[in-house]
């Protein structure tokens, strides 16, 4: 009998019979039998496998370090053995695969040993280590390509070449869909993924440009687009979809990037302890003198309403000045020219003075401008009209009997005017800038490509108090966990179907019902809040809230103050509605929903902007904007339309996913708190999805994995077997005594229906 412990745990007195190779260190100690007995430890590669040692029945001679390595480091194994410290590394072999607190127990086993990757069968569940792990290096890198999914620790890169692998071998579109809450780790995963498939791709000099195109992006996005929150110092604020096209050789050729609801309210307001979009604050560090005279900027952003209201200006994980010259250089390799450059720069200077425009009422109560050479400057910088900018700003122009008439605005309207402006041009000019990369990225060769898309979007979000913005993010959510669902239950139906096993049909909540409770034409959530958008006279919020007691009063997963019972109206507000979403339920504010669906600009400045000079802003206000009768489309709406597109992408791919979580609020390396982990098991539907992946079989390994690793166990099978691997596998199974109901084979593989029918099989081969 042969002890298994961890080889941290032992001494190494034995002799060394290689050099450290890898990172990986392996020991040669005499044991009994002549069979060789091994440590592996692997110092670099604290992800790896937990350190123990292994038995090889192979090698009666001394081991050579290379093929040792090939035979030990296998990983299914390595979990089994050292379960009890580190828990398992795929949650179906978790024996109470029901219990949420087993779930948890398992994760938080792993995050403590730095064991951040778990998978779910094919899923991987990731959480945020909060300090630098040292398995991103270029060894881990090449260390994973082309190997068996399951013969590695578990890891981002481990998705990464399996949805690279996939799209190669058959030529099948692949995309890798990145959940989890704010500050999970979603952006991280993203670009490790990037990054893998950047090293790992086939290359040339020609594929060499377009990888740091892609790579490039990263950074001029985060700078638009990235803030830091109470959550994370480097949250994204939009939604990201992002294919890379691939050529029949595997290398990349191309990309495409589409964008998803910009969080554009944060451009006039920050929370006290958050602020604004990066790029405000790295313009301001990073400017040298001659640049800040030409933006007419000053160095300090307490001197703007709209980089001041979070106090917050410096951030110690952020060096602004670094990545301001980072983003420059990005942009440089992305081939925007200097022209663009400039006028990227002058609108986000623009943007800052605007907030700085002050209002006061005249006798007739009328806004008048206070600091006109503050909006001098924003003419200048966008090359508008200085007079018809200040025009446009206190008055509108409404069209009475086929008259237009100058109406002007009270102050609060004023204001309103000019922080809706703000945010229509710096999120059109994040469009823009999103479109622009496109057009660096596009490829234009029409070779035969095939797609990896990557999807970093924001998870559900409950706070304490949710209002439009959270309502379409979880709508989004529910998106796609329905997606998720249909495609899991459509990829395990697919693996019974092509090995040949029985179909036995999973129970499960399917959630259209909600999602049809928000976007049904007519009948949808969305729908009636367009029409009261659309409704003159006296429409309001409470007006809205109103006609969704009367039109989906009744639907079950929705609840108001008026329509609920006694008990649960103490907890929802007169003017909230509460929706019972798949992950929870989530009350909303009604404030604002209307503002926020309809996001209007006076047309007095969509002219005004239309005829600016600035290129990039003439180029998104076009007059045709003007000339068009109908309203613009709601963001309700729009973001319905570009969902369901969205959905349509990712159906016609195969999926793979990557479930994020934050261990802790605090931004901590050593805190796991158990009760926000568990609200992201929830959020994640992680329990629905384990259930749905154990409800046939919990294991299932190809027929020369598992004959490999078992065959001394039987007579038959040992020391060699040299008929089909499955016959092999068939004749281990009845000689271990394997229940006929606790297995199946099919064409290629076993699968084993409970974890404990494989636990006790690996016993007895460890204690063989
Ligand atoms: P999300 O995109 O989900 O909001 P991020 O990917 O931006 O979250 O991660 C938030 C922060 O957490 C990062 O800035 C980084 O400091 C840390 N982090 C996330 N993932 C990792 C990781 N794999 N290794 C080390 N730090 C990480
Ligand atoms: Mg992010």
């Amino acid at each position: 009998t042969i002890q298994v412990k961890p080889a941290t745990e032992s001494k190494p007195k034995a002799e060394k019979t290689g050099p450290p190779k890898y990172g990986i260190e392996i020991r040669k100690q005499p044991i009994a039998k002549g069979n060789g007995h091994l440590t592996v430890s692997d110092s670099k590669f604290p992800g790896n496998t937990p350190l123990h040692s292994y038995k090889i029945f192979k090698f009666q001679q001394p081991v050579a370090p290379v093929r040792a390595e090939r035979y030990s480091v296998s990983t299914m194994e390595g979990a089994l053995t050292a379960r009890d410290r580190v828990g398992v590394q795929d949650f179906v072999l978790l024996e109470e695969y029901k219990s949420e607190n087993a779930f948890i127990f398992n994760l938080k086993k792993r995050f403590k040993e730095k064991l951040i990757y778990t998978y779910i069968g094919s899923v991987l569940v990731s959480v945020n280590p909060y300090q630098q792990l040292s398995f991103y290096t270029q060894y881990h890198m090449e260390k994973y390509q082309g190997v068996n999914f399951y013969e590695m620790p578990p890891h981002v890169y481990a998705i990464a070449d399996n949805v690279y692998r996939s799209m190669r071998n058959e030529s099948c579109d692949q995309c890798i869909l990145i959940s989890g809450e704010s500050g999970a780790g979603k952006t991280e995963a993203s670009k490790y993924i990037l990054q893998y498939l950047s090293v790992c791709s086939t290359s040339n000099e020609q594929v060499g440009h377009i990888k740091s195109q892609l790579l490039q992006s990263n950074p001029v996005l985060e700078a638009f687009g990235n803030a830091k929150t109470h959550r994370n110092d480097n949250s994204s604020r939009f939604g990201k979809y992002m294919d890379i096209q691939f050529d029949y050789k595997g290398a990349p050729v191309g990309g495409h990037i589409l964008n998803y609801l910009l969080e554009k309210s944060r451009v006039v307001h920050q929370a006290s302890g958050e602020r604004n979009f990066h790029i405000f604050y790295q313009l301001m560090e990073g400017s040298d003198e001659k640049m800040l005279r030409k933006l007419c900027l000053e160095k300090t952003p307490d001197t703007y309403f709209y980089t001041n209201q979070g106090k917050c200006a410096k951030v110690r994980s952020i060096n602004d000045r670094k990545d301001f010259i980072a983003v420059q250089k990005a942009l440089k390799v992305l081939e925007f020219s200097e022209q663009q450059i400039d006028n990227l720069f002058e609108i986000v200077a623009s943007v800052l003075h605007l907030g700085n425009v002050n209002f006061s009422a005249n006798d007739e109560g009328n806004a008048v401008v206070q600091n006109d050479h503050v909006v001098q400057k924003v003419s200048i910088l966008l090359g508008c009209d200085l007079d018809q900018l200040l025009q446009a700003l206190t008055h509108r122009t409404i069209e009475a009997n086929k008259e237009k008439m100058q109406s002007p605005l009270a102050v609060d309207q004023a204001v309103y005017a000019r922080d809706a402006l703000a945010k229509a041009v710096y999120g059109r000019m994040f469009n823009w800038l999103v479109e622009s990369l496109n057009g660096s990225l596009t490829n234009k060769d029409v070779k035969r490509r095939s797609l990896i898309g990557l999807l970093d979007i924001y998870g559900f979000e409950i706070f304490k108090s949710n209002s439009f913005e959270q309502f379409c993010i979880n709508f989004c959510n529910e998106k796609l966990q329905q997606l998720f669902i249909q495609l899991t239950l459509k990829q395990e139906q697919e693996e019974y179907r092509s090995e040949g096993i029985e179909w036995e049909p999973v129970e499960y909540f399917n959630n259209k019902v909600i999602c049809d409770l928000v976007e049904e034409r007519h009948k949808g959530i969305i729908d009636i809040l367009d029409e009261e958008c659309l409704r003159p006279g006296d429409a309001s919020d409470k007006t809205f809230l109103k006609k969704l007691e009367e039109t989906v009063g009744e639907h079950k997963h929705f609840v108001t103050h008026a329509l609920g019972d006694a008990k649960m109206r103490k907890t929802i507000g007169y003017e909230e509605f509460r929706l019972i979403h798949y992950a929870g339920e989530v009350t909303y504010s009604i404030e604002g929903f209307l503002d926020k669906n309809n996001d209007l600009l006076f047309r007095d400045l969509k002219e005004t902007m239309s005829k600016a000079t600035n290129e990039i802003i003439k180029s998104v206000f076009p007059t045709s904007e003007l000339a068009r009768l109908k309203r613009p489309e709601t963001v309700g709406s729009q973001f319905r339309t570009s969902l369901n597109k969205l959905m349509d992408i990712l159906m016609s791919k195969e999926p793979s996913y990557v479930r994020c979580i934050k261990p802790n609020d605090a931004k901590m390396s050593d805190r796991f708190d158990d009760n926000l982990v568990r609200h992201q098991v929830k959020y994640l539907g992680l329990m629905e999805n384990l259930r749905v992946r154990r409800a046939g079989f919990a294991y299932r390994r190809t027929y020369d994995v598992f004959l490999k690793r078992y065959k001394s166990l039987c007579p038959k099978t040992w020391p060699r077997w040299d008929g089909p691997a499955k016959e092999g596998v068939a004749l281990l199974c009845k000689h271990i005594d394997y229940a006929d109901g606790d297995y199946r084979l099919g064409k290629t593989k076993i699968f084993i229906r409970f974890p404990k029918t494989l636990f006790a099989t690996e016993d007895a081969f460890q204690i063989r």
